[in-house]
C-alpha cells in the first residue's frame, strides 16, 4: 500500500520555521492562552506608536498572533474611538467576520452588537454604541456609496489582505483615494504572509518613498513585523498519488488517531459536500473503535453554518476526545483554532474562475499554491511541534504555483465595476488597482453591464436603473430583475425568489438516511418551469400553510433557520425598493390563487431572463446542456429540478465545477426568443 514520505520539515528560509523558545517555555502554551500572552501583546505600545505616527501600517504576523482580535481592542483603549469614532476591521469572509466579532465581544464582555459588533450582507449586528466593527470588505465598499470618505472610521484595518480577494483589492484602491482627503485616517493592512512591501509601496508610492536615504514608506507608512513564532512542523507526503483524496484523507485521520500522540486534527477539504461526507464517515467509522480509550469528535467548519455550529470548533475537546475539525480554506488564516497538532492538507482549494469567452463564473477545485500549503502546514505548529500530512506527492508539490493569483485576475468584474462607477470613478481602466485585471475581463464586464442597462452608450451609470442596481446588495443580474419586476407585474414573487436564491442552496435539510423521504417532500413543491418557481412555491408554502413554523419545516425537510433568514432578507430587499420610491404594497393572496391575466409563471420567467440572459444554455439530446456559443458542456446539478428532466432553453444562476464537470444550479426554462427580446445587444455581438 501507500506509504508516507518524510520531508525535513519546513525549510529554514521559511518565515514559519522560526521556532521561539520563550513561548515554548510557557506553561500555558497548549492550554487557553490569555490575551496578554499572545505574541502581539509585547508589541502593544510600539504598534500603537507606529499607527499614531504613520498613516499606513502594514502589519505582518503569524496566524494566531492576535492581530485580528487584539489590535482593535488596543486601538479602542488608546482613544481611537473617542468622539464616537469607530474602528473598522474588514474580512474577506462572512464567517470570519462573525466568528472573530463574537470572540472579541466575549473578551471585552459585551453582548455582540453593543460595543463590539459585526455587519455582513443582510445581517447587521451593530448599534449606536458600537466602537469596534467587523465587516466584510465588500460591505465597507458599499458603505462608501453613502459616506464616500468613510468618515465614521478613525482606523480601518484591512485584514487578511494576503488573500487578495476582489473586494479587498478594490477597497485598498478606494482607501488610497480617501487617504488624500483624510490625512488623519489610519490604515492598517494586515497579512499573514510576506507581501508587505507590495502593500506599502502601493500606498506610499511618492518621490519621497524612492529616496533611498529614508526608510521604505518615508513619512507615510511602515511595515511592522510581529516576530514569527512557530514550532517545527514535520511534513509528510504520499509516495504515490492518491486515487481519491477524500477517501485517503479519511484513512489518514484514522491512521493519526491510532498511531500518533495526543493532539487535535485539522483537515483541509474544498467544500461543504466533501466536508459533510467526511464528518459523517468519521462519526460512523469511529463507532467501531471501542477498544480505544480516546474518541474522535468530528466538527465541520465552512461558510453557511449557523453561528452556534461555528462556535463548536473553538471549544476545547471534551476529555478523552480527539477533535477533528474538517474545514474549508477558512481555517488557513482567517480563524485560529487552538490545540491543533496535526494537519491534513488535501492539496486543493475551491477558487473562483471566470471564463470571459463563455461568461461563466465557477467555483473550481484547484491545486493550492505553495504559499497556501505552507500556511496550512503552519497551523500544526502553533503551540508545540506538529505534523502535516499532505495528500499528494513531493513531486506534485514541486509543480504548484508559488502564490494564488489575485481574484481580480480571474473573476467576473461586473459587480465591482458597477460599484466603482457608483462611487464616481468613471474611468475604471485608470483606477489604481493593486494588480491590474486583464483587459478582456474589463471589456466583458462593461459589455455585460451595458446589456443589463446599467451603463449607457458612453459607459456612464444609468439613472435610476444603474445607480439603484449598485445600491442593492445583491448581484447585478438579480438587482436588475428586482428593479424591473414591477413592469412585469411580479414584484412580490420576485422578492421571494431573490431572497430564497440568496440562501445559495441551504434551503433543504437532509436527515441522515432519509434521502428518499426528503426527495418526495421536495417533489411536493416542484414547479415544472424550474428551480426559481420551485423556490417561490417553497417560500409561499412556508408563509401560508407552514405559518413560519419550525415543526412544519422539519416535516417538509426544509431548513427552518434558512427559511427564517429568507423572510428577513426579503424584508430588507423590500425596504431598499421602498426607499427608491417603488410601490411595494402587496396583495395578500399568493399569486397561485390570483385569477385571470396572463400566467404569472411566464411573467416571472421573462423577468428573470432580463437579468440572467448571459447565463443561458440549451439542452442536448443526451440531457446535458451547451452554452449559447456551443463551446461548453454543462450538467444540471443533482439538487436542481432540471436534473434528469426535459427542457430546451434555460437560464441558470450559478455554475460550479467539480472534477471535470460544470454543474448548474437554480435553472429555469425560458424561450429562445426572450433572449433576443431582452438582451438584443448582447446576442447581436455574438451572432
Ligand atoms: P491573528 O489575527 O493574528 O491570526 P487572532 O487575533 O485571530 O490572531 O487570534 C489570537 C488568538 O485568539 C488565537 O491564538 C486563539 O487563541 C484566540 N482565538 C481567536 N479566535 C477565537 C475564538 N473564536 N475562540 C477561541 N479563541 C479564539
Ligand atoms: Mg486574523
Amino acid at each position: 500500500g501507500e506509504r508516507w514520505m518524510k520531508d525535513g520539515g519546513i525549510k529554514e528560509t521559511d518565515p514559519l520555521a522560526m521556532a521561539d523558545t520563550d513561548y515554548a517555555g510557557s506553561m500555558l502554551a497548549s492550554a487557553y492562552k490569555p490575551p496578554s500572552l499572545l505574541p502581539i501583546a509585547k508589541y502593544r505600545d510600539k504598534l500603537l506608536y507606529t499607527i499614531e505616527t504613520f498613516p499606513v501600517t502594514v502589519l505582518i504576523g503569524q496566524t494566531g498572533s492576535g492581530k485580528t482580535t487584539q489590535l482593535p481592542q488596543y486601538l479602542e483603549q488608546a482613544g481611537w474611538c473617542d468622539g464616537g469614532k469607530v474602528v473598522a476591521v474588514t474580512q474577506p469572509r462572512r464567517v470570519a467576520a462573525t466568528s472573530v466579532a463574537t470572540r472579541v465581544a466575549e473578551e471585552v464582555r459585551c453582548d455582540i452588537g453593543q460595543e463590539v459588533g459585526y455587519s455582513i450582507r443582510f445581517e447587521d449586528l451593530t448599534s449606536e454604541k458600537t466602537r469596534i466593527k467587523f465587516l466584510t470588505d465588500g460591505l465597507l465598499l458599499r458603505e462608501a456609496l453613502v459616506d464616500p470618505l468613510l468618515s465614521r472610521y478613525s482606523v480601518i484595518m484591512v485584514d487578511e489582505a494576503h488573500e487578495r480577494s476582489l473586494s479587498t483589492d478594490i477597497l485598498l484602491g478606494v482607501l488610497k483615494k480617501i487617504r488624500k482627503k483624510r490625512p488623519e485616517l489610519r490604515i492598517v493592512v494586515s497579512s499573514a504572509t510576506l507581501q508587505a512591501e507590495d502593500f506599502l509601496n502601493f500606498f506610499t508610492d511618492t518621490a519621497e518613498a524612492h529616496d533611498t536615504s529614508s526608510p521604505p514608506g518615508g513619512s507615510q507608512g511602515r511595515i511592522f513585523h510581529l516576530g514569527g513564532r512557530m514550532y517545527p512542523v514535520d511534513i509528510q507526503y504520499l509516495e504515490q498519488p492518491a486515487e481519491d483524496y477524500v477517501e485517503r484523507t479519511l484513512k489518514t485521520v484514522f491512521d493519526i488517531h491510532s498511531t500518533e500522540a495526543e493532539g487535535d486534527i485539522l483537515v483541509f477539504l474544498t467544500g461543504r459536500e466533501e466536508i459533510d461526507h467526511v464528518v459523517e464517515e468519521i462519526a460512523t467509522r469511529s463507532q467501531e473503535l471501542h477498544h480505544q480509550s480516546q474518541k474522535l469528535q468530528p466538527l465541520p467548519l465552512y461558510a453557511g453554518l449557523s453561528s452556534d455550529q461555528q462556535m463548536y470548533v473553538f471549544e476545547p475537546a471534551t476529555p478523552n476526545t480527539r477533535k477533528v475539525v474538517v474545514a474549508t480554506n477558512i481555517a488557513e488564516a482567517s480563524v485560529t483554532i487552538d490545540g491543533i497538532v496535526y494537519v491534513i492538507d488535501c492539496g486543493y482549494v475551491k477558487l473562483r474562475a471566470y471564463s470571459p469567452s463563455t461568461g461563466i463564473e465557477t467555483l473550481t477545485a484547484t491545486p493550492v499554491s505553495k504559499a497556501s500549503a505552507t500556511q496550512r502546514a503552519g497551523r500544526a505548529g502553533r503551540t508545540k511541534p506538529g505534523k502535516c500530512f499532505r495528500i499528494y506527492t513531493s513531486s506534485d508539490y514541486a509543480t504548484l504555483h508559488e502564490a494564488t493569483p489575485p481574484e481580480v485576475q480571474r473573476s467576473n468584474l461586473a459587480p465591482i465595476i458597477l460599484q466603482l462607477k457608483a462611487l464616481g470613478i468613471d474611468n475604471v481602466a485608470r483606477f489604481d488597482f493593486l494588480t491590474s485585471p486583464p483587459a478582456e475581463l474589463m471589456v466583458r464586464a462593461l459589455e455585460l453591464l451595458y446589456s443589463l442597462g446599467a451603463l449607457d452608450d458612453y459607459a456612464r451609470l444609468t439613472k435610476p436603473l444603474g445607480s439603484r442596481m449598485a445600491e442593492l446588495s445583491i448581484e447585478p443580474f438579480m438587482a436588475k430583475v428586482l428593479l424591473v419586476a414591477p413592469e412585469f407585474g411580479c414584484l412580490s414573487e420576485m422578492l421571494s425568489i431573490a431572497a430564497m436564491a440568496s440562501l445559495q442552496g441551504a434551503v433543504w435539510f437532509s436527515h441522515d438516511g432519509e434521502k428518499k423521504a426528503s426527495e418526495s417532500a421536495r417533489r411536493k413543491f416542484a414547479a415544472e418551469e424550474g428551480d426559481h418557481l420551485t423556490l417561490l412555491n417553497v417560500y409561499q408554502a412556508f408563509i401560508t400553510k407552514g405559518k413560519k413554523d419550525a415543526g412544519w419545516c422539519r416535516n417538509n425537510y426544509l431548513n427552518f433557520k434558512s427559511m427564517t433568514r429568507a423572510v428577513s432578507i426579503r424584508n430588507q430587499l423590500r425596504r431598499y425598493l421602498e426607499r427608491f420610491g417603488i410601490d411595494v404594497s402587496e396583495s395578500l393572496a399568493p399569486s397561485a390563487l390570483r385569477v385571470g391575466g396572463p400566467d404569472i409563471g411566464e411573467k416571472i420567467r421573462r423577468c428573470l431572463t432580463t437579468g440572467l440572459f448571459s447565463q443561458a444554455a440549451r439542452m442536448q439530446p443526451d440531457g446535458t446542456f451547451k452554452t449559447v456559443n456551443g463551446g461548453t458542456t454543462l450538467h444540471a446539478h443533482p439538487s436542481s429540478l432540471m436534473f434528469n428532466r426535459k427542457a430546451d432553453w434555460v437560464i441558470f444562476q450559478e455554475a460550479m465545477e467539480t472534477g471535470t464537470k460544470i454543474f448548474i444550479r437554480d435553472v429555469t426554462k425560458i424561450e429562445k426568443a426572450w433572449l433576443l427580446e431582452y438582451a438584443p445587444s448582447f446576442y447581436k455581438v455574438k451572432q
